[in-house]
């Protein structure tokens, strides 16, 4: 059993995959060729914003959107400390200061109501991250934000297709922010991101700052970074595109059966979803409330493969101890100790979901 199957993937959309790799191949334009476009119109309409830049990664995502808005030295950004590296690393390499703000213990997203307090005369963003593919609170964040003329950065690397009471997840805030490393819930075959936004001018910033400030040709208006989504790597990116809702139905679908399985197990629980949310499972994670190193270790010997999903939270990591600013972040901690992510793709079968399911029981049962 693999953690993230994608090779499933390749096999079900092999002809249609093969097929757009060699057009690109055939016409050659490798750098902006004619599926960036493409491909970014088809988001945009997705998502419901009314721009789309597609970059690199989904880190070239976070710092562009954050150099489009001209953080500057010293500028703070109010984000969670249970994520990713990449969520607080750009905010240092763009300039800023991370304000780490605690999450909520059932859902493991930022807890707004925490926000309001950590705002200082310095804040200039707040960088919510939708983790494990389920929005933050957008709504109470957007409001805080407008209070004090912030801007707010989705970081929807885990999120992609999920919504967040009735609209998607990047199409919620001054940009949204997402990956399509592979394993993400809309992966290519290396690295890829794209940026959200429905602001004119920021949209346009983004699409400079991508390729190295540039306004038009060798005119470099402003800093950039040599950020473009590579063709190839669109090309893939279209060929899986008619197979995406399908892709997250089954996400939807293989969580609700993960949940509901592993109800009324003593030591364990379950990611709470809010009303009015839905969870695309970028992670299918859990909460194990004693021993969990145990438990994984058991889960390996019987042949189920598990991640942590973060083992340390990034206020307590080194890189980070000197540039940012938190008050302690306990339930951070705690769920840095519990948490447990189950294999999880579109294609994962009921067969070695209950073999998953199984393998816990019995673990938490020794
Ligand atoms: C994956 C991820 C990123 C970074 O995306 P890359 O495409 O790997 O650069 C950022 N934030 C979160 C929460 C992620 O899960």
């Amino acid at each position: 059993m693999q953690f993230s199957d994608l090779k499933a993937q390749y096999a079900a959309l092999k002809p249609a995959i093969d097929a757009r790799i060699r057009r690109v191949l055939d016409h050659g334009q490798y750098i902006m060729g004619p599926e960036i476009g493409e491909l970014e119109a088809a988001l945009a309409a997705f998502t419901g914003a009314k721009h789309c830049i597609t970059v690199a990664s989904g880190t070239e995502a976070l710092l562009i959107a954050l150099m489009a808005i001209e953080l500057k030295p010293g500028d703070e950004v109010i984000t969670s400390p249970f994520t990713f590296a990449a969520t607080a690393e750009t905010i240092v390499l763009a300039g800023g200061k991370p304000v780490f703000v605690d999450i909520e213990a059932d859902t493991a997203n930022i807890d707004a109501a925490l926000i309001e307090a950590a705002v200082t005369p310095r804040t200039r963003a707040i960088m919510p991250v939708s983790l494990y593919g389920q929005c933050a609170d957008m709504d109470a964040i957007n409001a805080v934000a407008a209070q004090h003329r912030l801007a707010v950065i989705e970081d929807a690397a885990q999120s992609f297709g999920a919504t967040y009471k009735g609209q998607r997840s990047t199409a919620l805030s001054t940009f949204g922010a997402t990956s399509f490393f592979p394993s993400k819930p809309l992966g290519c075959y290396g690295d890829g991101g794209a940026l959200f936004t429905d602001d004119a001018a920021l949209a346009q910033a983004a699409r400079e700052i991508r390729v190295h400030g540039q306004s038009a040709r060798y005119k470099h208006t402003r800093l950039g970074v040599g950020g473009r989504l590579d063709t190839l790597q669109a090309a893939i990116l279209l060929a899986k595109w008619p197979r995406f809702e399908w892709e997250l139905a089954q996400r939807h679908a293989i969580g609700v059966r993960y949940t509901r399985q592993l109800q009324g197990i003593e030591g364990l629980r379950t990611l709470a979803v809010r009303p009015g949310r839905d969870c695309v499972w970028g992670q299918y994670t859990v909460f194990i409330e004693h021993d969990r190193d145990a438990v994984q270790s058991a889960l390996k010997a019987a042949g189920v493969p598990t991640a942590v999903h973060y083992p340390l939270p990034l206020h307590q990591q080194p890189a980070y101890a000197a540039h940012g600013r938190h008050d302690g972040c306990p339930r951070s901690g705690a769920a840095s100790q519990q948490v447990l992510s189950l294999p999880m793709s579109a294609d994962l079968t009921q067969a070695d979901q209950d073999r998953v399911v199984a393998a816990l029981r019995a673990a938490l049962a020794a």
